[in-house]
C-alpha cells in the first residue's frame, strides 16, 4: 500500500506551503494588534485572536507531525490503528493523523460535553 516517494514529495511540499502560510498569517495578526492602542478594544482582540492562535498553533503543530512522519517513512499511516489512511483523505488533508473512521470516533467523543446552556436558560 505504501505511498511513492513521489507522492511523499507532493504532501511534503503542500504541507511546507501550508505550514508558511499560518506562519505569514501569524506575524500579519501581530503587527495588526501592535497597532491598537484602547486596551479595551485590544484586550477583545486578543481574546479572540487567543482561540484562533491556537486552532492554528495546533494545525502548525499536525503539520510539522506530518512532515516528521514523511522523514520516518509512517506517514499515512493511522496513529490509532495503525490502518493506512485513504489517499482521498491526505489529498483533502495532508496533515491528517487518523483514518476517517477512528477520526469520527474522536470527533464523537469531544461533542460528549454537558450542556450548560440549556439549564440556564430557566
Ligand atoms: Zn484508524
Amino acid at each position: 500500500m505504501s505511498l511513492k516517494k513521489s507522492q511523499l514529495d507532493g504532501y511534503r511540499s503542500k504541507l511546507q506551503e501550508e505550514l508558511a502560510k499560518i506562519q505569514r498569517k501569524g506575524r500579519l495578526e501581530v503587527e495588526r494588534f501592535a497597532d491598537v492602542s484602547d486596551t479595551a478594544v485590544q484586550n477583545h482582540g486578543l481574546a479572540i485572536e487567543a482561540s484562533e492562535e491556537r486552532l492554528s498553533r495546533d494545525k502548525e503543530e499536525a503539520i510539522r507531525a506530518a512532515i516528521h512522519r514523511i522523514d520516518d517513512g509512517e506517514y499515512g499511516i493511522c496513529q490509532e490503528c495503525s490502518e493506512p489512511i485513504a489517499k482521498k483523505r491526505l489529498t483533502a488533508q495532508p496533515e491528517a493523523t487518523f483514518c476517517t473512521s477512528c477520526q469520527e470516533g474522536q470527533e464523537k467523543e469531544a461533542s460528549w460535553e454537558p450542556r450548560f446552556q440549556d439549564a440556564q436558560a430557566w
